[in-house]
């Protein structure tokens, strides 16, 4: 039986960082490679979502300003279709400004709080505005071990892949996870979540939050893969899932090279 997915981007005109939008084009790209039917539609301010019809969101970063613009439209005509889809398992990722989002407040560089969406119990403070104490640089994490060994399972013949994710952060706001809420990774270089924490991005259910610019999936085709495998798992239930390990020479050999530079 062939496999659809349908993707959807929240706010591509509003968040989109660094190249964020980098990740739709490898989901749609993998899809293509792996035999799975894949549509990606777009769902930006003034559109009203409805539950069930999406098995993966995607929300990049933005500036804060972007972030505030998007909140209220979120809330009056989103929230609850989205809401209930990641209860149910849909998979979401958040990158930065989009992870932050995700939460529950957000408080701005200028001191400002705002609502966040409430997509998962984290909450983001910054501590202020001097340029000095953003988190800019190279991140280089392991992953959980839950995720990892999950990981290990997808494909259809075993193949060696890495514990570690790479990517580019450049954030002021500092994130900090609620009960409930696991780490996605543990941090080599670079800060993460914040400075303290020593732990990179967030899970709750299928929800993915990180802080990887980069952008993420081009450089970790297994995460890719991975949130690929999950949706499919989630809306195909009656059949196992294996995935093909597609030849990724490129993939590997940039998330390598960020490895051994950085690690
Ligand atoms: N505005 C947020 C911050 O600086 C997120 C920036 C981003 O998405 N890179 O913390």
């Amino acid at each position: 039986m062939p496999y659809a997915l349908t993707i959807t981007h929240l706010y591509p005109d509003h968040l989109n960082l660094y190249g964020d939008t980098g990740n739709l084009i490898v989901l749609r790209r993998r899809c293509q490679w792996l035999g799975i039917d894949c549509t990606v539609k777009s769902l930006t301010m003034g559109e009203v979502a409805h539950s069930g019809q999406t098995d993966l969101y995607f929300m990049g970063g933005g500036q804060d300003t972007d972030q505030v613009a998007v909140v209220n439209d979120f809330h009056q005509l989103k929230y609850e279709a989205i809401r209930a889809d990641t209860e149910a398992g849909v998979v979401f990722l958040g990158v930065c400004g989009g992870y932050q989002l995700m939460g529950h407040t957000f408080l701005m560089g200028n001191g400002d709080e705002t609502r966040g969406l409430g997509i998962i119990n984290v909450s983001t403070r910054a501590p202020g505005t001097d340029v000095k104490q953003r988190c800019i640089g190279n991140l280089i994490v392991e992953l959980d071990a839950t995720t990892y060994a999950a990981m290990q399972t997808m494909y259809a013949t075993p193949r060696a892949i890495p514990r570690t994710l790479v990517g580019f952060e450049n954030h002021s706001g500092q994130t900090h996870l609620g009960d409930g809420v696991e780490p996605l990774a543990k941090t080599i270089a670079g800060f993460g979540n914040n400075g303290a924490a020593e732990y990179e991005g967030a899970r709750y259910k299928n929800v993915f939050g990180s802080y990887m610019h980069g952008s993420l999936l081009p450089k970790n085709p297994h995460f890719a893969d991975y949130l690929l495998w999950l949706a499919l798992g989630r809306k195909y239930p009656e059949t196992p899932i294996a995935l093909a390990a597609l030849p990724d020479t490129e993939e590997w050999a940039a998330h390598d090279y960020v490895v051994q530079r950085y690690g």
